[in-house]
């Protein structure tokens, strides 16, 4: 039994523990380690079983293991590299372990013909199986005694040892009574509490707790909670902060309507709808508008431009890529010449002249509107009255980015726009300071897109599928995937398919777009595509997200096993948008691993947008589907955004009652789950 030294609280700082002294302060506060309570929340990664003697001749390079045996050579070699090998057997077979120091004091015990029990890594060394500095006790003398409890491995750096963890948390956990539970009356009776999920993490003897365990659901429920709540803060510093209101009658709005060839659906009506509520108020807007790919997004995206504009606000609507930027440009021109405003573009490879005349309009409050890529936040670029900032096919668009541009001082309304659905799990947890809004249905009209999974080898017949087709007068997108991360490999790969198509189909018009052109070639090969006047586009996968051409009616995807399911789901959207029938054919490479395997099989038997994006989290994991600047938050220790599932409807209600009712309380969950890993909640 750990006795803690008098005076001990959780909030004692960690060198108020026995054995921790200035050094080793240091090096836990290198760890994030600051206070007792930390200590606590130190939570093991794994458990070790030293309870079971594995015979010698079983062992396995890479186990970890207990053993125990007769020590039947001892060869202390000095030199340079001052090291004992000891050769143990049990009978079974014989085990190398190799020290290289050795307390002196502990010296004496090692002699041969005494009986040795030793834990550690097995690794396959020059001689065999070895052992390098493992746990160990004389097993000959009567206080010998092998263990009979898992141990715990806590997650280490810094040199700490495992010894040194357990001895710390069993100070703290004695403690454990002045932790206050801030959940224990909130949710039903049948709940563990706070302190029986620690404990049976910190403590557990004869069994390794299972995830699904009540009193590990009970801590996973409240790191949810604390990840949750930590987002939200987003929010909070910008309620006290004003954004403009931007109130307008909707007169642009009118004006711009008459000149549409069509009605906007229910769905989009009711979005903007939403959106300008959000617009008029102080607080400023943070929603994330979801709607499938080809359900009118772009149209909302004008609504809540021309609320701004004409409240005399500027307004920055970003893509992804310089296509998307410039396609967007070019529609919002269109649409805003004849209501007599007008469009900006700023991107990185724009003339310095044009660059320079866009900037200082800008500056100055002439120019209303800008388009652009991200480049738009990473540089010195001013506004005079910016007051909506709108982020286009941006389902990465991090938590860290949303922090930037609120550091850009002002703090405008943003509206993010995705064809890609958040699953639930990461709305919760990751995009809780987003309110959403869904454009579920599409335009009238459309027909859903037959897919289609085939082996490269059947390009000959897939050839004639496409000569049919240019025959009726329909267009067809041909694409090439990245290689391997090279955008030069891609290239050739897409040249290569161009000159093949080139010489299969003598007569038909085909272009080529590609990354590495310039922004004016890529320019002029989209617009002879939309015009018609080119019939194929082969192109990487710089058209994955927004490219708008309805006569388009096949997609062909080269190499499909190598795209995630995201990037499927957008590419087959650029098809099915007029009222033809539309397919979008997968071509793989064969041998398909198991995981593309799978996302074909998902690709051909589903449209739902919200079921590619779930099972697309799934064989990714969250760090690879949010891309690496947001893995940080999900780097949680009990909870699985993906296996607890099932608690996150609880988060947000209980969120919502501590925001209420108890706020001090809710800063002492984040608190205690997060620590100093806090800086995105303290934006404003
Ligand atoms: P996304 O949501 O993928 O960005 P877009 O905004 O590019 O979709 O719209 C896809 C296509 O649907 C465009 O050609 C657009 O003009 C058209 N569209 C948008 N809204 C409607 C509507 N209400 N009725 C008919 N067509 C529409
Ligand atoms: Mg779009």
């Amino acid at each position: 039994m750990a006795v803690a030294k008098t005076g001990l609280y959780l909030q004692s700082s960690v060198s108020a523990l026995r054995g921790v002294g200035p050094a080793l302060v240091q090096r836990l506060q290198r760890m994030d380690l600051w206070r007792v309570q930390d200590i606590l929340f130190h939570l093991p990664t794994r458990y070790q079983d030293r309870r079971l003697i594995c015979p010698i001749a079983a062992l396995q390079p890479g186990q970890e293991c207990a053993v125990l045996g007769e020590i039947v050579s001892i060869n202390h070699q000095r030199g340079r590299r001052e090291q004992w090998l000891v050769t143990l057997s049990d009978g079974s077979g014989c085990l190398q372990i190799r020290l290289f120091h050795m307390v002196a004091a502990l010296r004496g015990q090692w002699q041969v013909g005494r009986r040795l029990w030793c834990f550690g890594d097995l690794r396959g060394g020059f001689h065999g199986l070895e052992m390098v500095h493992p746990e160990w006790q004389m097993a000959d003398v009567p206080q010998f005694q092998a263990p009979r409890h898992l141990t715990p491995f806590y997650p280490s750096s810094e040199g700490i040892t495992q010894a040194q963890w357990r001895r710390w948390v069993a100070q703290a956990l004695t403690l454990l009574d002045q932790l206050p539970d801030y959940l224990e009356d909130r949710l039903p009776p049948h709940w563990p509490s706070l302190r029986e999920g620690l404990r049976l993490l910190h403590e557990s003897a004869d069994e390794i707790p299972s995830p699904q365990h009540p009193a590990s659901q009970r801590l996973a429920l409240e790191e949810l909670l604390a990840n949750h709540l930590a987002v939200r803060r987003m929010r909070q510093p910008g309620a006290m902060q004003n954004a403009p209101c931007l109130h307008s009658d909707g007169q642009l709005w009118q004006r711009f309507l008459a000149q549409l060839p069509f009605v906007l659906t229910g769905a989009q009506e009711r979005v903007i709808a939403e959106i300008n509520v959000d617009l008029a108020r102080h607080r400023p807007m943070r929603r994330l508008l979801q709607g499938d790919v080809g359900s009118g997004k772009t149209l909302v995206a004008a609504a809540a431009a021309l609320t701004a504009l004409e409240a005399g606000y500027q307004v920055v609507l970003m893509a992804p890529t310089e296509i998307l930027a410039e396609q967007l440009y070019t529609r919002f021109q269109q649409w805003l010449k004849p209501l007599d405003w007008e469009a900006g573009y700023l991107v990185g490879s724009r003339p310095p002249r044009a660059r320079r005349e866009t900037l200082e309009a800008l500056a100055s409050g002439r120019l209303g509107l800008v388009t652009g890529t991200q480049a738009l936040f990473q540089e010195e670029v001013e506004f005079s009255r910016l007051g909506l900032v709108i982020i286009d096919e941006q389902h990465r668009f991090g938590v860290e980015q949303r922090r930037q541009l609120l550091e850009k001082g002002a703090m405008p309304h943003l509206l993010v726009m995705t064809a890609t659905p958040i699953p639930r799990t990461l709305a919760m947890t990751v995009h809780a300071d987003l309110e959403v809004s869904v454009i579920d249905a599409l335009p009238p009209g459309r027909t859903p897109v037959e897919t289609l999974v085939m082996p490269d080898s059947r390009r000959p017949q897939l050839i004639g599928r496409m000569q049919h087709m240019l025959e009726e007068g329909r267009q067809i997108y041909w694409v090439c995937p990245l290689i391997e991360e090279s955008e030069i490999l891609e290239l050739q790969a897409a040249e290569a398919s161009f000159a093949d198509l080139q010489s299969t189909l003598p007569g038909v018009t085909i272009g080529l777009i590609h990354g590495r052109m310039r922004a004016a070639e890529k320019a002029e090969v989209m617009a002879a595509f939309q015009s018609g006047a080119v019939r194929i586009l082969v192109a990487t996968t710089v058209i994955e997200v927004g490219v708008d051409v309805p006569n388009a009616s096949l997609m062909v995807v080269e190499h499909a096993e190598r795209l995630g399911l995201a990037q499927l789901h957008q590419l087959r959207g650029r098809v099915g948008r007029g009222a033809q029938q539309s397919s979008c054919i997968l071509l793989y490479h064969p041998p398909l691993s198991s995981k593309a395997r799978e996302r074909l099989r998902v690709m051909r038997e589903t449209h739902d947008g919200f079921v590619i994006a779930r099972k697309d989290l799934e064989l990714r994991g969250p760090g690879e589907y949010l891309g690496t600047r947001q893995t940080g938050i999900l780097q949680m220790r009990v909870a699985d955004i993906l296996r607890d599932e099932a608690l996150l409807t609880l988060v947000p209600v209980l969120a919502e009652q501590l925001l209420r009712e108890d706020p001090d309380a809710a800063q002492a969950i984040v608190q205690r789950w997060l620590g100093n890993r806090l800086d995105y909640g303290q934006v404003g």
